[in-house]
């Protein structure tokens, strides 16, 4: 087998910078939408007001008509791990919803998800939004110049299973810059040592989906909608990041935080 040729593209501090605003805008528009989170609440909802905050400050979002995607967020719930698509569906109280959010700003994308409880939730959940969310930073501390995609997600995947939960295999996190999604992929599993070596300048999201069940997933009919193949709860964390000379850089981080 020939292997895949793949190119990354590099950023400069400059561009990085342009990025970081495109991520800070996405996160500010993500808090707006996690603010708005509540039992009664539906995804439509949700997305009108993302789309407005975006627009409002001269951004675009990132998924709307993406591969014909037609909302401004994903909107994924209980079961759900990603992609689901908004719609009049009313939270419910004890459930768990996942937002998947992306900006455009002078032409570079931000990306950035947090799975949230939607009122009291039970412990089970809690945990699994606790060990997303901490696997989410396991993997970024690896986003170093020398290190490998490997470690990455080598550090996702061991903290998981040392949860004893999950890691969804079917998809993966991804470069990010000019284009929503640019090489290379990102597996949330791995081996230490393997892959391509990261480089200062790269850009990249990264983005565990943990199943409190089994990793299998199946696709709806929609098309788009991903959910766990056993019904199990899954969640779903994301930072844009960059690897710079002193480290990884959050790129989508603000004040306060969401994610
Ligand atoms: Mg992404």
């Amino acid at each position: 087998m020939v292997p895949r040729t793949i190119t990354i593209i590099l950023k400069t501090e400059a561009e990085i910078q342009q990025m970081q605003r495109a991520g800070g805008l996405a996160a500010e528009a993500l808090r707006e939408v996690v603010s708005a989170v509540r039992p009664g609440v539906h995804g439509t909802e949700l997305d009108a007001l993302a789309e407005r905050f975006i627009r409002e400050r001269g951004g675009t979002p990132s998924f709307k008509g993406y591969r014909g995607f037609p909302a401004s967020i994903c909107v994924s719930a209980n079961d759900e791990v990603v992609h689901g698509i908004p719609n009049t569906r009313p939270l419910a109280p004890g459930s768990i919803v996942s937002i998947d959010l992306g900006a455009v700003l002078d032409g570079v994308h931000g990306d950035v998800a947090v799975t949230v409880p939607v009122g009291e939730i039970a412990p089970p959940l809690q945990r699994l939004l606790q060990v997303t969310r901490e696997a989410l930073y396991r993997g970024i501390e690896q986003v170093r110049s020398g290190k490998r995609l490997g470690d990455v997600g080598a550090a996702i995947q061991r903290y998981v299973e040392a949860a004893g939960l999950s890691v969804v295999r079917d998809f993966a996190g991804h470069g990010i810059g000019r284009a929503l999604h640019e090489e290379p992929q990102i597996p949330n599993f791995g081996e230490p040592g393997t892959g391509t070596l990261l480089r200062e300048g790269m850009t990249l999201a990264i983005e565990p989906m943990v199943n409190l069940g089994g990793y299998e997933v199946m696709m709806d009919d929609d098309g788009w909608t991903v959910r766990t193949r056993d019904g199990q709860p899954s969640a779903h964390f994301e930072h844009t990041v960059a690897v710079t000379a002193t480290g990884p850089l959050i790129l989508t981080a603000i004040p306060g935080g969401v994610v």
